[in-house]
């Protein structure tokens, strides 16, 4: 069966890689990111629709919205990153506000605000999963904390979409190479000690996070809801 699908935040890594395996699925996928030109360069690698969003704009999702199907089966809440990797490190409580509410703009109201908008359109039987971060359990000032409440927030949301078939988990990835989330900013020492930390001794790979994203949008997962799914080769461990 041909699913529509929505990743945002797919321009690049992991969510471009989630879009492509649906892709591949023979679904119907549509893609968004900020910068247009990249997002249609990417979209038309994998054979996608990108719709320039940024995910964090009510205005920018109302829009996105009146240009997708009907229904939406699989919706994959991707977009986000650590904010702070952008910006100058705050010098007072005013900069420092700011630098929290971006962290917080771009990995959690960015989830709510695209499923809010889509609420009523995700089809019975649809999976909506979040992508968090070990930094939710390891701690990573702001972003760390808005990835636990993306996962806070997900149980909620599982509750409330549950009855009509609706699954919602969040898939939080260890350290994952080959994206632009560390911008250049990763150095060798900094690298070697994530991959130490992993029972597996490896980085993590964008394939990684799809195979999770794919199960919990697949048949196999119909009972499995409101769980958080780590992927990170045993750097954070829960019974
Ligand atoms: P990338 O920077 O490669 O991808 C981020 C994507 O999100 C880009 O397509 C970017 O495009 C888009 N994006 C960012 N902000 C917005 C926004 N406000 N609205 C719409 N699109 C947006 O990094 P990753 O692939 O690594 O990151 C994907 C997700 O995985 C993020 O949520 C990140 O926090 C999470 N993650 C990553 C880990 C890693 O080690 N790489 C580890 C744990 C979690 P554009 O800038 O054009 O908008």
């Amino acid at each position: 069966m041909t699913r529509n699908v929505l990743v945002t935040g797919a321009s690049s890594g992991i969510g471009l890689a989630i879009a492509a395996r649906f892709g591949a699925d023979g679904d119907q996928v549509v893609i968004t990111a900020r910068r247009a030109e990249l997002l249609a360069r990417s979209a038309e690698t994998i054979g996608a629709r990108g719709i320039a969003c940024d995910a964090t704009d009510p205005d920018q999702v109302a829009e996105l919205v009146t240009r997708l199907p009907e229904h939406v089966d699989v919706l994959v809440n991707n977009a986000g990153g650590n904010t702070d990797f952008d910006r100058a490190t705050p010098t007072d409580l005013r900069s420092f506000a700011d630098a929290w509410r971006a962290n917080l703009d771009a990995n959690l109201l960015s989830a709510a605000l695209v499923t809010e908008a889509l609420r009523d359109r995700l089809a019975a039987g649809g999976s909506v999963v979040h992508i968090g971060s070990i930094a939710a359990d390891k701690g990573a000032g702001s972003y760390g904390a808005a990835k636990a409440a993306l996962a806070s927030w997900s149980i909620g949301l599982s509750a409330e979409l549950g009855p009509r078939g609706v699954t919602s988990n969040v898939v939080a990835p260890g350290y994952i190479e080959h994206t632009e989330f560390f911008r250049d900013r990763m150095s060798d020492e900094r690298r070697t000690s994530l991959i130490d930390a992993a029972h597996d001794r490896r980085a993590g790979s964008v394939e990684d996070v799809v195979g999770a994203v794919h199960f919990l949008a697949s048949a196999d997962a119909r009972h499995v809801s409101g769980q958080v799914l780590h992927v990170n080769g045993g750097a954070f461990v829960t019974r």
